[in-house]
C-alpha cells in the first residue's frame, strides 16, 4: 500500500538537507526539529437540531525564538496534528528567510466548514478561541486566516478574546477587517507577494510579466488574489481551478467575471464563456503555460505530476505544495521554482504591519503597505540568490540555508533553558 504522504516529513526532509548543504551545525536540529508545543483540544459545540458534536482542534507553537508565535488557522476535514507541525514550522521559517520579528505557530479544527450553518461556525470558533486563550494573545501568539477561514472568522476569535479580556484586544488576530484594526491591504497580500515573487524570478531570466501566461492551482485568498493582480499587471491567464475543477482558455481568462462568479458563491465547474474548456485539477497544473503558481493544498506536485509539468516557472503559493519527490524532478529537468517559504510570505509579512499599527494605534495608507512589503520581500530574495550563487544550490535550499542560519544563531546565542 503507498504510505500516506506526510507534510512534517517533507519539511524534516528539507531540513536537514538544508543543514548539509548550508554547513550548519547540527547541535541545535533537535531543537528546531521539534515545536515548543502542540495542544489538541475538543470542542463541544451545539448544532442547530440540538445535537451536540465534538470537534478536534490544535495549535501548534513551533519557535518563538525571534518573536512571538505566529501563524494562520485552518479548518479542513483532512487537518490532522502532523499536518499543522508542518504548517508551523513553515510559518518559523518563513518568518525567519523574510526577517520579520516573529516565530512560528498554526492552528486548526478537523472540519468541513461547509457542512456547518454560519451559526454554528460561529460557536466552533469562539469555542475553539476559549480553549486555546491561555496560549494566544498580541505579544505571544497572533493567529490568522488560513485555508477556509476568513475576515469573519478573525472577528469572531477578536470578539471572544476581548470577552474573555474583559478589553478590546485588536492585535490578537491579524486578517481582521479595517473596520476593527485590519490592515490595507492585507487580504490581498499573499497574492501580491506571488506576482512580486514572479516579477523578482522573470527579472532576472530577463523576462517580463505582460503577455507571460499563467495557470493557478487555487480560486481562493492566495489564488484568486494573485490572479486578479497578474490580470491587471497584464499578464495573460491561461488556467485557474478551485476544488470542484478547473477551466481552460488559450487567449486568456476574464478574470474579473470569473471572480465575480465565484465571490457571489459559484464554483468553476459551473463557469461557462466563449473559449473556455474545462480541465481536471491535475491536467490545471500541467498545462501548457509559463508560471505555474499552486496554491491550493499541500502534495499537489508529486512525481507523477513533476514529470509532466509544461511551465518553466513554479511559484508555491500554498504551503508545501511539492513534494520530496517531485521537487527532485524539478531540479532534474532544470525548471525553476520559487518556494513556498518565500514566495506566499507576503501574508506573514502585512500581518506583522497590521499588528505593528495595532500596536502603535496607527494607520497606513494601502500605497504604504504595499511598497513596505515590496521592498521586505526585494530583499530576501536578494539574499536567498546570494546564497545559491555561493552554495549553487536551489532557491528552495537557499530559501532554507537563509532562514535556518537566522534561527539557529538565535537559538545558539541564547543557550539552552535552564
Ligand atoms: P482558501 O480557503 O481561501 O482557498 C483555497 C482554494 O483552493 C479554494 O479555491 C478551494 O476551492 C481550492 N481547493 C481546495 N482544495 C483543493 C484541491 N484539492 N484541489 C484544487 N483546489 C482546491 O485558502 P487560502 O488562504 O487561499 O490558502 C491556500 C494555500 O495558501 C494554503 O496552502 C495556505 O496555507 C497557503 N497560504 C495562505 C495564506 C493566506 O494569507 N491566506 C498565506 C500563506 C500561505
Amino acid at each position: 500500500m503507498e504510505k500516506k504522504y506526510d507534510p512534517y516529513e517533507n519539511v524534516l526532509s528539507i531540513l536537514e538537507q538544508a543543514m548539509d548543504k548550508g554547513n550548519i551545525n547540527k547541535y541545535t536540529f533537535e531543537i528546531i526539529k521539534n515545536p515548543q508545543r502542540a495542544v489538541i483540544v475538543y470542542l463541544p459545540v451545539e448544532m442547530d437540531d440540538g445535537t451536540v458534536k465534538v470537534f478536534e482542534g490544535y495549535r501548534v507553537q513551533h519557535s518563538n525564538i525571534r518573536g512571538p508565535f505566529k501563524g494562520g488557522i485552518r479548518y479542513h476535514e483532512d487537518c490532522d496534528l502532523n499536518e499543522i507541525k508542518a504548517l508551523a514550522t513553515w510559518m518559523s521559517l518563513k518568518c525567519a528567510v523574510v526577517n520579520i520579528p516573529y516565530g512560528g505557530a498554526k492552528g486548526g479544527i478537523k472540519v468541513d466548514p461547509k457542512t456547518l450553518s454560519k451559526r454554528e461556525l460561529c460557536r466552533l470558533t469562539r469555542r475553539y478561541t476559549y480553549a486555546i486563550e491561555p496560549i494566544i494573545g498580541a505579544d505571544s501568539d497572533i493567529p490568522a486566516p488560513d485555508v477556509n477561514t476568513n475576515a469573519q472568522i478573525m472577528t469572531w476569535i477578536l470578539d471572544t478574546y476581548s470577552m474573555l479580556k474583559g478589553k478590546p484586544c485588536p492585535g490578537v488576530v491579524t486578517g481582521k477587517p479595517v473596520e476593527l484594526g485590519g490592515s490595507r491591504g492585507r487580504a490581498s497580500a499573499t497574492g501580491r507577494g506571488i506576482v512580486i515573487s514572479a516579477k523578482l524570478i522573470l527579472a532576472k531570466y530577463n523576462k517580463k510579466l505582460e503577455g507571460t501566461k499563467v495557470a493557478i492551482q487555487g480560486m481562493g485568498n492566495v489564488g484568486g488574489n494573485a490572479a486578479r493582480i497578474f490580470y491587471n499587471r497584464g499578464a495573460k491567464i491561461v488556467a485557474i481551478s478551485d476544488v470542484s475543477g478547473g477551466i481552460y482558455c488559450i487567449d486568456g481568462l476574464n478574470i474579473p467575471d470569473i471572480s465575480e462568479f465565484v465571490d457571489n458563491g459559484n464554483m468553476l465547474k459551473d463557469y461557462d464563456s466563449k473559449g473556455v474548456i474545462h480541465l481536471s485539477n491535475e491536467e490545471i497544473l500541467t498545462c501548457n503555460c509559463d508560471i505555474l503558481v499552486p496554491a491550493a493544498m499541500e502534495n499537489q506536485i508529486n512525481e507523477s505530476v513533476a514529470e509532466r509539468l509544461q511551465c518553466k516557472f513554479i511559484i508555491e503559493g500554498a504551503n508545501g505544495p511539492t513534494t520530496v519527490a517531485g521537487d527532485e524532478i524539478i531540479r532534474e529537468r532544470e525548471l525553476v521554482l520559487v518556494p513556498d517559504i518565500f514566495a506566499n510570505s507576503g501574508g506573514v509579512i502585512v500581518s506583522y504591519f497590521e499588528w505593528v499599527q495595532n500596536i502603535q494605534e496607527l494607520t497606513w495608507e494601502r500605497d504604504q503597505v504595499n511598497e513596505k512589503l515590496e521592498n521586505i520581500m526585494t530583499k530576501a530574495f536578494n539574499e536567498i540568490v546570494d546564497e545559491c550563487n555561493k552554495t549553487g544550490c536551489s532557491l528552495r535550499m537557499g530559501a532554507y540555508i537563509v532562514a535556518l542560519r537566522r534561527l539557529i544563531y538565535a537559538e545558539e546565542i541564547k543557550g539552552i533553558f535552564p
